[in-house]
């Protein structure tokens, strides 16, 4: 892909149209400034975006995100809609960690009652939380347990304990999308979703503690329970093993049900089923499945971090904001061209981002919108927003997870010494816990993009308004 190609829409926002390719269906929109626009061409990130524009039904555009970077088959940081009833549904398009989102607990904790204790605190939710690659979780189920956690969800967690009722209601769907389907789910997935239930997993995925550093939006920031200097904590973690294999399962099914179906795809990674199909629908309910596992993973996790912090903070309550999903497939109605279409919305590395007043949003957030929470790095600032009218129109109600890549894994380790960044990272007063050095050193701050102008793109074109500003304080790594 060449910057020719683009067409500037605005400062925000460039199109590129059909006629760049003959298999486009759809045009590709991109949410961006022309900095970001520049980094992005340096990896195969938009014209994977190209590609996944020939899926049959997509309606609108394919959205990009200023955090756009190269993925399997779709890239991360792209969203598409297609029709119920003449589109495709793609695994890629969703991710292989289904369901890997974001959960934001506040507290009243000043950041400065807090200080003295952070290393201790932090050790202990090291140890109260399990993570690293193939790590047991806090929970282990048999089979007949764990169809139940894919059928409720954050619900399980709820019955079994884990759970307050707020937490459920401040929650994406409540933490359990309906449709989820045990039958769809294969053996060699339940084995390795059993002993995982309340596990972080490994990489990119943390806990993190953080302050409020900067308040935008004084209403909505109380109405999140976010006060300036205050001690918040971020967790990011999916569907661990579980989640991993059902997206192998179908995208090794799926393989052959392109042709069956005379569906010619530019990239065999797109391998799609339609979403009325048998093959379709049988992804559709295991995705749900796995979706509902990563609530209650989350749940899991949440709980054991606020008992570890009500333990160490005696008199303070640490409680949701919100979880939210930034790999997902979700079935929706978005008005398309003066019409109200349903819409199967694949979100890869993006979040949801519903205006105020939208039906699906709890109570406390019909007001300001829904909480959108895309954290930075381990070295710089993460944001919290809310969701707008401007969101639900251009990009089906979506706006960006993250920073996003600049190095690969690889790049990263070659130019990152993990002890290193370890002591840079405490002198600037942020305490690191990590299950590896290497493993540390691939999730440098600066093996991601300037997250305040990921941000500032965002408020450019309006698909999500700040609210708050977190800085690090300690980091758990898997
Ligand atoms: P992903 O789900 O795509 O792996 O990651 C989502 C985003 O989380 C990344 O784009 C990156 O900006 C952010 N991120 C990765 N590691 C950390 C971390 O340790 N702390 C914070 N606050 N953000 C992180
Ligand atoms: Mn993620
Ligand atoms: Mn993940």
């Amino acid at each position: 892909m060449d910057l020719k190609q683009i067409e500037k829409i605005n400062t925000y926002e460039w199109e590129i149209s059909r006629s760049v390719q003959p298999w486009m269906r759809v045009p590709v929109r991109i949410f961006s400034d022309e900095i970001m626009l520049k980094a992005a061409l340096q990896d195969r990130s938009l014209d994977q975006a190209v590609n996944a524009a020939s899926l049959p039904g997509l309606v609108g555009s394919v959205c990009v995100m200023p955090d756009v970077h190269q993925g399997y088959g779709f890239p991360i940081g792209g969203v598409a809609a297609t029709d119920v009833q003449e589109g495709v549904i793609s695994p890629g398009g969703i991710g292989y960690d289904i369901n890997c989102g974001v959960r934001l607990m506040a507290s009243d904790l000043p950041r400065q009652a807090a200080e003295h204790l952070l290393e201790d605190f932090t050790r202990l939710l090291y140890q109260a939380c399990p993570s690293g690659v193939g790590e047991k979780g806090i929970v282990q189920v048999q089979a007949k347990e764990l169809r139940r956690i894919c059928e409720q969800g954050s619900g399980w967690a709820l019955k079994n304990g884990f759970a307050d009722r707020e937490d459920i209601e401040t929650s994406e769907d409540g933490g359990c999308i309906a449709g989820a389907d045990w039958a769809a789910v294969s053996r060699r997935a339940s084995e390795r979703g059993a002993e995982q239930i309340g596990s972080l997993g490994s990489g990119n995925h943390f806990i993190e503690v953080d302050y409020v550093e900067q308040v935008f939006d004084e209403q909505a920031a109380a109405v999140m329970g976010l006060h300036k200097g205050s001690i918040a904590i971020q967790l990011h973690s999916g569907s661990r093993g579980f989640g991993h294999q059902v997206c192998t399962d179908f995208v090794h099914q799926f393989q052959a049900v392109a042709a069956k179906y005379h569906i010619q795809l530019p990239d065999r990674e797109l391998v799609c089923a339609p979403l009325n199909s048998t093959e379709g629908r049988a992804y559709l309910s295991a995705m749900r499945a796995a979706a509902n596992y990563a609530f209650c993973n989350r749940q899991v996790l949440a709980y054991a971090v606020r008992q570890t912090f009500e333990d160490c903070f005696p008199g303070y309550h640490l409680r949701n904001v919100y979880d939210l999903a930034h790999n997902i497939g979700k079935i929706e109605t978005h008005r398309i061209g003066g019409q109200s279409v349903r819409v199967c919305v694949h979100r890869k590395g993006a979040t949801r981002a519903f205006a105020p007043g939208h039906p699906d949003l709890p109570q406390q957030y019909q007001k300001i919108g829904q909480p959108v929470l895309v954290p930075g790095s381990m070295g710089t600032s993460s944001w919290v927003l809310v969701g707008t009218e401007s969101a639900m129109l251009k990009s089906f109600g979506s706006c960006s997870h993250g920073a996003g890549r600049v190095l690969s894994r690889t790049q990263a380790k070659k130019e990152v010494n993990g002890g290193q960044l370890r002591e840079e990272l405490a002198a600037r007063g942020i305490f690191v816990q990590a299950g590896s050095l290497r493993g540390l050193a691939e999730e440098a701050p600066r093996a991601y993009k300037n997250i305040d102008r990921v941000i500032e793109c965002i408020e450019g074109t309006g698909l999500g308004r700040s609210v708050a500003r977190l800085v690090p304080l300690a980091v758990i790594k898997g």
